[in-house]
């Protein structure tokens, strides 16, 4: 396939903005395209040329990157490096300068996705003292064979910024609308940009399936081409396999047993909620792989951890999930995840970083052994199995320490004695539930006493009466948008600010002082209420999120509480409501 045909839906991704407008025009993409191209086109529109949990990197910097345009366009390297600053989008300046050069294209081979994908996969695999210039080399030539416009998006996706706004839920809904429906089914009308399937809720379980495929596969080319050639039925019996992580089960929250008791059903099982890093365990026949939430690759971080899975627990292949904890190398006594996070990053001194912070492996569930795949069993089943395989040993490998029980005085001192031992709470679990990648499901929950809190913008407030008029006191708060690059409001809060300088509540502020902080912002009043222009950021406290209309956000917080100012946080890097 020429690269010219995806540059030119890359082009037209970016031209809209419209989430149904892009599935719309990969979907009938996706239908045009030949199997041997399928994978390289959808990690291309992914800007990828590895799968996420894939460790291997282009490995090019920025300076690399301006030189191999330079060879390409005949272009000096400040001239680029000053149009970059200037237009602020580097795949442009190169798109420009290549299509202006002066010199003769004679010569030059037409791109293709496959030569592409394969240059990439090369400069990636190029390690050791000459590799820079043999990178340069490739991504010079790969330059000097594009048009213009295909060499905005080889560059930007060297850079990892492709620009064309595609979600990953588009994605999984454009293979859906290309192999798993009829035009029919979707109605899409491409004048109002909008779509009427004939029976909707077939429609949402469809694409629901694909959704499952994902969370288990986490490849979008397997789905896609599962879809393709067995359609939905095919969905369900994409494997899962060690080596290949899978999305993790995510927990619901609540705000006590009561609730809990509810959502999960007793008797549950209450476990310690550990205050780590949840770790993917993946162990095939020669290979151990670790993985975090976010699925990255973190296997050469931990060299303790490889140590510990190969001597306490017994199998040849199997995927376990778990939760790493630090603990004090001289108390023994659990640490909070803060205390040990360098450990997820750091790349070097990785030897020293094991003694100085030791980590348990803390395990909860078996999700795969032996080519036996766990999902559907019920958890008790899995955690009864989980026995048998963990030889525990303190500081080494541990079972989560679980009760059954569906009596609320028990479940409180089995809490308290979790807090005591330096966990974050206790997590509640249905006996007889699946394990569910990629869902945040309400058969796991979270219980922990601490609220949570969000970084917010102020964006209103309203003026005080009675003794507290001349100040400003209830105060509405925003958060920022990802989707739609916007401020939205979320909430109101008036308490955790004191009246007065010298009453007791610690160092918190005084309404005299947050409202002198917050009038040089004030763009508009209207009756008590203005307008705040949103350059303070604050810390919230809250206990829950709920979805509310009440507010832009579509979200309301529960008991919001004002924490501190946040002096050092940029208004757009604040909290997001989920
Ligand atoms: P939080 O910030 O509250 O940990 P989260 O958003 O990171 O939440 P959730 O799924 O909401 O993740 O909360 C569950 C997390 O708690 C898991 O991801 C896991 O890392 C951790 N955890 C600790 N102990 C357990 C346990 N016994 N069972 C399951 N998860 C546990």
């Amino acid at each position: 396939m020429d690269y010219q045909r995806l540059v030119d839906l890359f082009d037209a991704l970016e031209q809209t903005s419209k989430r149904l407008k892009k599935t719309k025009l990969i979907s009938d993409f996706l239908k045009t395209t030949p199997n041997e191209s399928l994978e390289h086109v959808l990690l291309l529109l992914q800007g990828k040329v590895f799968p996420a949990w894939d460790r291997r990197v282009l490995g090019l910097s920025d300076k690399l990157l301006v030189k191999a345009i330079g060879m390409s366009s005949g272009a000096s390297e400040k001239k680029i490096m000053d149009e970059w600053r200037n237009v602020g989008d580097i795949g442009k300046v190169a798109e420009v300068l290549i299509a202006n050069k002066s010199q003769a294209t004679l010569f030059s081979t037409p791109l293709t996705v496959a030569t592409v994908f394969s240059s990439f996969q090369k400069v990636a695999a190029i390690e050791g003292l000459k590799s820079t210039d043999a990178k340069l080399k490739i991504v010079a030539g790969l330059l000097s064979d594009a048009k213009g416009v295909e060499a905005r998006y080889v560059v930007r996706t060297v850079i990892h910024d492709l620009r064309i706004g595609v979600a990953d839920g588009t994605l999984r809904d454009a293979i859906a609308w290309a192999f798993l429906f009829n035009e029919a089914d979707i109605n899409y009308d491409d004048e109002k940009i909008a779509i009427e399937p004939t029976d909707r809720e077939e429609y949402n379980k469809v694409v629901g399936n694909a959704q499952a495929a994902l969370d288990r596969s986490n490849d979008f080319y397997i789905v896609a081409k599962t879809a393709k050639e067995e359609k939905e039925i095919g969905l369900a019996k994409i494997p899962i396999a060690p080596g290949k992580p899978l999305k993790c089960m995510l927990a619901q929250k609540v705000i006590d047993f009561d609730e809990g008791f509810k959502k999960v059903g007793t008797p549950c099982a209450i476990e310690y909620k550990f205050d780590g890093f949840r770790m993917q365990v993946h162990k095939t026949k020669d290979d151990i792989k670790l993985f975090t939430r976010r699925l990255e690759d973190v296997t050469s971080q931990f060299p303790d951890i490889i140590k510990v899975i190969k001597e306490y627990i017994s199998g040849t292949e199997f995927i376990l999930d778990a939760e790493a904890v630090g603990y004090d190398p001289k108390t023994k006594k659990y640490r909070p995840f803060q205390d040990i996070s360098q450990r997820i990053r750091r790349k070097y001194d990785i030897h020293i970083l094991e003694e100085k912070l030791p980590v348990e492996l803390a395990l909860f569930d078996v999700l795969y052994y032996e080519g036996a795949d766990f999902l559907n069993r019920p958890f008790e089943q899995r955690r009864k199995f989980l026995q048998g395989i963990v030889k525990e040993t303190p500081q080494k490998a541990i079972i989560a320490p679980q009760l059954v029980t569906d009596n609320a005085k028990e479940a409180e001192d089995f809490y308290k004695e979790s807090l005591e031992a330096g966990n974050e709470g206790v997590m509640l679990k249905k006996l007889d539930a699946p394990y569910q990648p990629g869902s945040r499901v309400g058969t796991m929950i979270k219980l922990k006493p601490t609220l949570d809190t969000f970084d917010l913008a102020i964006v209103g407030a309203e003026w005080g009466t009675g003794k507290r008029s001349g100040w400003l006191t209830s105060f509405t708060v925003a958060c920022w948008d990802d989707m739609d690059q916007e401020l939205k409001t979320i909430g109101k809060f008036g308490t955790g600010i004191k009246e007065k300088e010298e009453s007791a509540e610690g160092d918190a502020i005084t309404f005299e002082e947050i409202t002198n902080m917050l009038k040089p912002n004030i763009t508009g009043t209207k009756g008590r209420e203005v307008l705040i222009n949103p350059d303070i950021i604050v810390e919230v406290k809250f206990e829950e999120v709920q979805a509310s209309p009440s507010y832009a956000s579509g979200y309301a917080l529960r008991f919001p509480r004002f924490v501190k100012i946040r002096d050092e946080q940029a208004p757009r890097k604040i909290g997001k409501p989920y």
